[in-house]
């Protein structure tokens, strides 16, 4: 494993610039590990823009440790390796197991093993690696070793050829077991930061091969060095960044349409779809910075509203919502729809708040600090109509192209994906319904 480099805390000028791993020292102990693209940037942003888990360390830091990767699926594995190793106090204090993930390697019954990303590490007979912090970048990591290493993501291959199989992703349905068990433990030895390893196996093959005269298995050995080397040094998998790099200024301006003054991270956006209250769902998706996480979306099947009621049924959607304490709270909520969508909403978040008697129950802040208390939660909707956005404690709504540009873009995705989203499930349980009929 890398050995950290040492500076003192605020002498960022003296980290580099280039992706790698970073941690954060108190007076004697380690307090957290992160990986970036830009290693100074990044860990200036924890000071100046830091996330409700940096206010719980980020004055306590004395030291900064780096080491550089030189590739950005590299910083993944080793940040992923060495949080796991050293368990760092306040990478493991936010530790959800719901926010982490795994490559999960498991077997069939004929023992032919196939790869899948899991929240949780409760499968028999099946080998982890991880956690890894970010979803996305792992997918994209595993998306771009799978060209070196094909492998299976289900427990039973059909008898003819799949998608991937055509894209060569997929080792066909019959396999030579043996090479492809060696794939695969290549695969798992590279997430768990042994790149020099498998190079130095797969070159020795390659030698092998050529010395017995058999050059069909040589060059297919030389062709998975060249790409496993090519993937690792080129692979951009940290660009979703940019949005993230952008949001900030975006968090700005948000902080100020919605006239709040904390953090604004997640955002969960709602709707519904259904025919005359018929197969009724809600949708929830999440974006995080500014970019969506799919991993998190939720959906809801309407349980206990009947016939085409769609504030009732954000009601339902939003107080089954409030009780997953299990899922990170959000920072700003957004409904699709108008005036009594908003309400609607506002009515299980806020439930106080219109009474005007004084009679709501106090804020707790220091829970809505932490990101649990949901009452301080802002809530805005978009009705479809001229794209007027209306927003608790404004009296009229805003049109949406007046506001900056970074808020339209992000407002009409989020509505965009959240429709997507609830309508995909809705036509699921329609086609699952007359199919039943
Ligand atoms: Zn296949």
């Amino acid at each position: 494993m890398k050995n950290f480099k040492l500076i003192k805390n605020k002498n960022f000028g003296e980290l580099p610039k280039t992706s790698g791993v970073y941690s954060f020292y108190g007076k004697n102990e380690l307090l957290y590990i992160g990986k970036a693209i830009n290693i100074q940037n990044r860990v200036k942003n924890h000071f100046n823009q830091p996330s409700y888990r940096d206010d719980l360390f980020i004055d306590k830091v004395d030291k900064i440790g780096f080491f550089e990767t030189g590739s950005e699926i590299e910083a993944l594995v080793f940040e992923a390796n060495l949080i796991k190793k050293y368990q760092p106090k306040f990478n493991v204090v936010w530790r959800d197991d719901k926010n982490y993930f795994y490559v999960a390697i498991s077997q069939n019954e004929q023992k032919i093993p196939y790869i899948f990303i899991t929240h949780q590490k409760n499968y028999e007979k099946t080998k982890y690696v991880g956690p890894f912090v970010e979803g996305t970048a792992l997918k994209k990591t595993l998306r771009f070793l799978r060209r070196a290493f094909p492998y299976y993501t289900v427990k039973k291959h059909p008898k003819t050829k799949c998608t991937y199989c055509h894209l060569s992703l997929c080792p066909g349905p019959d396999p030579d077991k043996n090479l492809y068990k060696k794939n695969i433990n290549n695969l798992v030895a590279i997430l768990e930061g042994k790149k020099q390893k498998v190079l130095r196996d797969l070159k020795k093959d390659m030698k092998k091969y050529s010395q017995n005269r058999d050059f069909e298995n040589a060059a297919k050995a030389r062709d998975q060095i060249l790409s496993l080397e090519k993937i690792i040094s080129h692979a951009h998998i940290f660009e979703a960044n940019k949005t993230q790099q952008a949001w900030p200024k975006t968090e700005g301006f948000l902080q100020t349409i919605m006239g709040v003054n904390k953090k604004i991270s997640r955002i969960e956006g709602y709707d519904i779809s259904n025919i005359q209250g018929n197969q009724a769902v809600a949708s929830m998706v999440v974006f995080i910075d500014g970019t969506a996480d799919k991993n998190q979306y939720r959906k809801f099947k309407i349980k206990t509203i009947e016939g085409p009621n769609d504030t009732a049924m954000i009601k339902e959607a939003l107080s089954r919502r409030i009780t997953h304490n299990e899922w990170p709270m959000p920072d700003l909520i957004f409904i699709d729809g108008g005036k009594g969508q908003l309400n609607a909403a506002l009515a299980i978040i806020h439930p106080h708040t219109k009474r005007g008697d004084g009679a709501g129950k106090k804020i707790n802040r220091s829970e809505s600090r932490s990101g649990v208390g949901v009452k301080e939660i802002p809530v805005c909707a978009l009705a479809k109509k001229n794209n007027e956005l209306f927003i608790k404690g404004n009296k009229d709504p805003v049109l949406l192209k007046t506001l900056p540009r970074e808020i339209f873009n992000l407002i009409l995705q989020i509505r965009d994906e959240s429709h997507r989203f609830a309508i995909t499930y809705h036509k699921k349980l329609r086609k699952k319904h007359l199919l039943t009929e």
